[in-house]
């Protein structure tokens, strides 16, 4: 039986200094990372498998509400298609924010991915377009809920959005599934569909309690379903740096994570919590916003990573170069 993360809660963090905060993140971490290790290949085994982009099905996923899914997803592959991949996201969601997000408002009578899981209708007769031309959507719904209950008798009820997503990830180079903040039948299908998976959380002591959670139900998925399933990352979200506290959960995290942690982290910006009701991504809201820049350095990362070349990083490794000429210190990750 995979150990449970046990986190202490008799000290109140707010009590702890950051000397003992560290101490019991260290002993949290290790336990967790040390049960992980054995079950689920994290991204070191991950960078030696060379899925070819095309059609790859990348989760955003964190059983943990509130912690930039959704955000991520949006925003995540909006950058990588303002690069010229070709994105389809998949709103997983009963809340549907990433449809809501991209500017699809909600429409009882249209199909959603609800319907292309219950059987009735195939994925393609439900993209919808986006703003951006690359990026496609598929949209989600309230209904999504009623799935959960309709679906538990069935058999293949794990592998519903894997079969529906067959005959068309093939025309994309990457799928993105927005995921509940759940660990349901609905997570449950992205985890089977998945290649890989981000898990955006928070620079918080309690955002570890979950990840022991998901490290072993990612362990029963790939048991059961889908042995090619790999975590592709660890993204720090609503990150403030001006807290001694976020500071040092990071370093510790990073000492545990090592390059599962993303080396771009998403800073705590307003223009990305605004861009929703827009119904635009942060890119095309405000594309000079810090929150828009980080999502750019998390898609330079991302295709980095997946060995893609991108036609943003190429300019901007030239234009660093041209000020570094001219005696002008450039900063860029990772191309800095
Ligand atoms: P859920 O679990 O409910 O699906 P989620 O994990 O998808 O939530 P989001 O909806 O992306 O999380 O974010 C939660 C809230 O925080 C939203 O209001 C969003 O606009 C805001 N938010 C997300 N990321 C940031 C950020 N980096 N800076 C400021 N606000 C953010
Ligand atoms: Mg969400």
């Amino acid at each position: 039986m995979t150990p449970r993360l046990a986190i202490s809660l008799q000290s109140p963090l707010k009590s702890m200094t950051c000397r003992q905060l560290s101490r019991s993140l260290r002993k949290v971490l290790h336990k967790s990372l040390s049960s992980a290790q054995s079950h689920v290949p994290f991204a070191s085994t991950c960078f030696q498998i060379l899925l070819s982009p095309m059609g790859k099905i990348l989760g955003i996923v964190n059983q943990k509400g509130g912690v930039g899914k959704t955000t991520t997803a949006i925003n995540l592959a909006a950058c990588l298609a303002l690069d010229g991949l070709k994105i389809l996201l998949a709103d997983c969601d009963p809340q549907a924010n990433a449809s809501s997000g991209l500017g699809v408002q909600r429409d009882d009578n249209r199909n959603s991915i609800y319907d292309v899981l219950m059987g009735d209708v195939p994925a393609a007769q439900v993209l919808l377009p986006t703003e951006i031309g690359n990026l496609t959507l598929l949209p989600g719904s309230k209904n999504l809920t009623g799935a959960n209950i309709e679906l538990a008798n069935a058999e293949d009820r794990a592998l519903r959005l894997r079969r529906a997503l067959e005959p068309i990830q093939g025309q994309y180079d990457l799928v993105v599934l927005d995921c509940p903040p759940a660990l349901d039948l609905l997570t449950l299908n992205s985890l089977a569909a998945a290649d890989s998976l981000i898990v955006p959380m928070q620079a918080e002591y309690f955002a570890l309690e979950g990840i022991s959670e998901l490290v072993s139900t990612l362990e029963r998925v790939r048991a059961a379903f889908n042995p090619k399933l790999v975590i592709e990352g660890v993204l720090l979200t609503m990150y403030d740096d001006r807290t001694n506290l976020a500071q040092q959960v990071t370093q510790t995290l990073r000492e545990f994570f090592k390059e599962r942690l993303f080396q771009t982290v998403i800073p705590r910006n307003v223009r990305l919590a605004e861009a929703p009701s827009h119904g635009k991504p942060v890119a095309l809201y405000d594309a000079r916003s810090r929150g828009a820049e980080a999502y750019f350095e998390l898609a330079a990362e991302f295709m980095e990573r997946n060995k893609i070349p991108s036609a943003r990083a190429e300019a901007r490794r030239a234009s660093a170069a041209a000020l570094q000429k001219d005696g002008k210190t450039v900063k860029l990750w990772p191309y800095g």
